[in-house]
């Protein structure tokens, strides 16, 4: 009896494919810890709960496939401990733990990765690891966007051309949405029922939740939107959550899509005229590069939960539960985040990750945050973005320098600004941004390790040649607004 035991995030028919074996029965497994590990946004376990569903209901015609949601683990682990019985190895250090048992099962490398796990340990050796270089490695291998040993457009990255700051008028083609169906009906009522107290609304629920219900939302995004991918990618407006994003991660990394299947229509539309090279080169380097180095740069990290390397011990915020904050880039995204279970990149990055490093929150306390409130959360996404490239917390093992900043950006970026308590442009008194002098007293309190950085000693020296009531204003701000956080 050969059996294929599947995740519930390998919801793709090339793994059954995959190993050319006729399986006499194929298991999506749940367990009600893996909705548990954190307290799960409803939104997200709606639709990954939904999306086993109706892959299960999709292919049992073709495959002898069931749905498990097992009740016994005992029992399971004596069951499932067969060499006869294959799975593919998971990435999370929570299902390497939860598969730990199963020492007798025949484990292989997950194919809907570009990079295999023996790949890592040669493209990350030279630290701090680069995104840049095994992108164009990658590029180069897998003849993606390249004219013979050339990238098409005369350069590898356009990102120079992918920052343009927010205008009044920006409009953006809505996303494809999906109707609540009956399976998805049942993944709600069972997620109402179970973790009622879980954070997050399923009051609406829009998402892809099946093979089919995620090509069709790749192909709107190409025929539609992709065109506008890029000019206006780290922009944030209030009440757009998606603009011109793709909104596929969950689908990624669910399994509903394949990234080279979705990486290879972007390339194909890019040769049909549909867009320009910017938004092709953009998008394909989110999906080539920086989704294939995070999964490297987690393969690749022990411990990385542990990593503290600022020394931060402050407790997040109440306010990332509930949006109760009169900072409006705040209370505007963390509002969408429990409507929507999603925030586009420059959100997560520039404006929450932002935040909670400004005021020193432990890193461990926001990749929690992170792992709990996202749609596309899983650990080996979000650790790396948050404990990276968010928070410094590696001390730049794969990104070259903290991203933070003052409120200028959050102005520049977006409108949170305009019908803000504070102004963003006001150094003192009650009205005065708090981005300001938490920025300032973060150079401050970091300027040994920043100083050798050369991305950063322009600010640690531009703060020291501060005059000494601006500086001692700016710190003062700081502390008394991390004092009254709550
Ligand atoms: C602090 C922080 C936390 C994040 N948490 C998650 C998470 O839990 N799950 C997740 O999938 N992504 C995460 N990201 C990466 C990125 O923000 C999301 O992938 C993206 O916002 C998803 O929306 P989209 O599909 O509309 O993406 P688009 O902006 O349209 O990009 C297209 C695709 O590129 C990939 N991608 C782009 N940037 C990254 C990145 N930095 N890491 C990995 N993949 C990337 C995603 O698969 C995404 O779907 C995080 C980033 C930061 C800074
Ligand atoms: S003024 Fe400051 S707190 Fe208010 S939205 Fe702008 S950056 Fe955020």
């Amino acid at each position: 009896m050969m059996k294929l035991v599947l995740f519930p995030f390998q919801l793709n028919r090339s793994y059954i494919d995959h190993l050319n074996i006729d399986f006499d029965e194929i298991l999506v497994i749940e367990h009600l810890s893996f909705y548990k590990r954190y307290p799960y946004h409803k939104k997200r376990i709606a639709l990954h709960h939904s999306a086993v569903l109706h892959f299960v209901d999709t292919y049992q015609k073709k495959y002898p496939i069931k749905h498990l949601l097992i009740e016994d683990l005992n029992d399971f682990y004596n069951i499932y401990n067969d060499p006869r019985i294959y799975m593919f190895l998971p990435n999370d250090q929570s299902d390497i733990d939860f598969i730990k048992p199963l020492t007798e099962v025949t484990y292989v490398d997950d194919p809907m990765f570009i990079v295999s796990r023996e790949e890592w340990k040669s493209l990350l050796v030279k630290k701090p690891w680069k995104m840049d270089t095994v992108y164009r490695k990658l590029r180069h291998k897998h003849l993606i966007l390249m004219d013979h040993d050339l990238p098409i457009g005369g350069k590898f990255s356009f990102d120079a051309e992918n920052r343009k700051p927010y205008k009044k008028g920006l409009h953006f083609h809505e996303p494809l949405t999906f109707e609540i169906d009956a399976l998805t009906q049942q993944s709600i009522d069972w997620t109402n029922a179970l973790f009622k107290d879980h954070p997050g609304s399923l009051d609406s629920f829009i998402y892809p939740v099946s093979n089919t219900q995620a090509n069709q939302a790749l192909k709107h995004f190409i025929n539609y939107r992709l065109s506008t991918f890029g000019d206006h990618q780290d922009v944030m407006i209030k009440n757009e959550p998606y603009m011109s994003h793709a909104l596929i991660s969950s689908s990624l990394n669910l399994g509903l899509l394949n990234p080279m299947d979705v990486i290879k229509e972007v390339e194909q539309a890019y040769h049909d005229g549909l867009c320009s090279i910017e938004p092709a080169e953009g998008f394909i380097r989110q999906v080539l590069g920086w989704r294939e180095y995070i999964r490297g740069v987690y393969l690749m990290t022990p411990d990385y939960h542990k990593k503290n390397a600022l020394n931060h011990h402050i407790p997040l915020p109440s306010f990332y539960w509930d949006a109760n904050t009169d900072l409006s880039c705040l209370s505007h995204t963390i509002s969408e985040t429990l409507e929507n279970g999603y925030n586009h990149h420059i959100q997560r990055l520039m404006v929450l990750s932002n935040y909670a490093n400004l005021i020193g929150v432990k890193p461990k306390e926001v990749n929690n945050w992170f792992n709990s409130m996202y749609i596309d959360s899983f650990d080996w996404v979000v650790t790396p973005n948050v404990m990276g490239m968010g928070l410094y917390a590696d001390g730049g093992l794969m990104s070259t320098k903290p991203y933070i900043s003052g409120a200028s950006y959050i102005k520049k970026m977006s409108n949170f600004c305009d019908g803000c308590k504070y102004d963003p442009t006001i150094k003192t008194g009650e009205k005065a941004c708090p981005f300001n002098g938490l920025y300032w007293n973060f150079i401050d309190n970091h300027k040994e390790t920043l100083k050798p950085n050369p991305r950063m000693s322009m600010m640690v020296n531009l703060l020291d040649k501060m005059d000494s009531e601006t500086k001692q204003n700016h710190l003062h701000l700081a502390q008394l607004h991390i004092k009254s956080i709550k």
